[in-house]
């Protein structure tokens, strides 16, 4: 097994538990973003989003969603962004699928989450929307 992530929910790397069920495994990230920074997995190895059936989309919200209440409860941010980096155009290094939570607190001078990335070129949306029928 070489999947850092799977070795976690082995227990063969430490890691600082923040909730966890029968499917689904939520720990501090050891470089966060910001305080709290949490990252959620699926103990069951899938490596994107594309690879998830409707199951397992199921649990794994429902997961996300018992960390998110962890998070609040335990360090009162005043807001979250919750993103998933999926392929490795997106940032992903790690090839088991996780969301983060990253807490937010009022003047920590971070963006939203549009400014992962403004493109330079120019788009017709009404051009973009045919590409969809
Ligand atoms: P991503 O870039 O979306 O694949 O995110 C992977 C995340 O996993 C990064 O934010 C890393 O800091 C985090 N990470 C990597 N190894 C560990 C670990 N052993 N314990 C906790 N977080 C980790
Ligand atoms: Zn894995």
């Amino acid at each position: 097994m070489s999947c850092i992530f799977c070795k976690i929910v082995a227990g063969e790397i430490s890691n600082y538990t923040v909730y966890e069920d029968a499917n689904m495994l939520a720990f501090l990230d050891v470089h966060p973003c910001s305080k709290g920074h949490t990252v959620i997995v699926p103990k069951k190895h899938v490596e994107n989003l594309s690879a998830m059936d409707g199951e397992l989309w199921n649990t794994t919200l429902a997961g996300v969603q018992q960390a998110l209440k962890k998070v609040y409860t335990a360090l009162k941010p005043d807001g979250v962004n919750i993103g998933i980096n999926d392929g490795e155009a997106a940032g992903q290094t790690v090839p088991h699928v996780h969301w983060h939570i990253i807490p937010r607190y009022k003047g920590d001078a971070g963006g939203s989450v549009h400014s992962i990335i403004r493109s330079k070129e120019s788009f017709d949306v009404s051009a973009v929307a045919k590409m969809f029928s």
